[in-house]
């Protein structure tokens, strides 16, 4: 048996290419959405990235549909991160922290299932909604929510000054919002076997 060699590839799309005693190059997506490449061992580079390259729009395809049935595909909820009552409570602590460090107020804050967000400011009435849904993630998700809807007091809209705002309040704000978007898919869980 031949050794086969592997090889880092970010062209196009990140991936791997894989070097063995093959003939023809095939491209292999794997679950993650990232690409394996199988190519003949004497191929150039160049000749590899010009194949991958006149497949971008099947891979796109491809990486489309794995998504899609990665977002269909049934998956339990996992068990809530606060019991009853924490959450509020945890929640109405971090407000009155990050209203004074921000120097705003909210008018009311309430709580409710939403299925597209995990909170809702309307800064003409100063009201804050959030989604009960997080209970299901952790502490810093909650903060960065909470942190979120209270700039929104400051500056109204994404602005530049607004995520100024929110990243001088919590530095680590987008590790935070990759955790949450992480968990958005509980967001479209079926309630009903609650
Ligand atoms: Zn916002």
């Amino acid at each position: 048996m031949k050794k086969a060699s592997k090889q880092r590839i970010d062209y196009v799309h990140s991936g791997v290419i894989v070097r063995s005693q093959r003939k023809t190059l095939a491209i292999c997506i794997k679950p993650d959405g990232t690409l394996e490449i199988r190519a003949p061992l004497n191929l150039s580079a160049a000749a590899v990235e010009q194949f991958v390259a006149s497949k971008s729009n099947w891979i796109e395809l491809k990486r489309a549909q794995i998504a899609e049935r990665q977002l269909a595909a049934p998956r339990e909820t996992p068990l809530p991160l606060f019991s009853p009552g924490e959450l509020e409570c945890a929640a109405c602590e971090l407000i009155k922290l990050w209203e004074m460090r921000l120097g705003v107020a909210a008018s009311f804050v309430g709580w409710r299932a939403m299925t597209s967000r995990w909170g809702s400011c309307t800064p003409r009435t100063r009201r804050i909604r959030l989604n009960t849904a997080l209970e299901y993630c952790p502490r810093e998700c909650l903060e960065y929510v909470i942190v979120h809807e209270l700039a929104h007091l400051r500056e109204a809209n994404h602005s530049m000054r607004f995520w100024a705002a929110v990243a001088e309040a919590l530095p680590d704000y987008k590790a935070r919002q990759a955790k949450l978007s992480d968990l958005q898919w509980i967001l479209r869980r079926p309630i009903s076997s609650q």
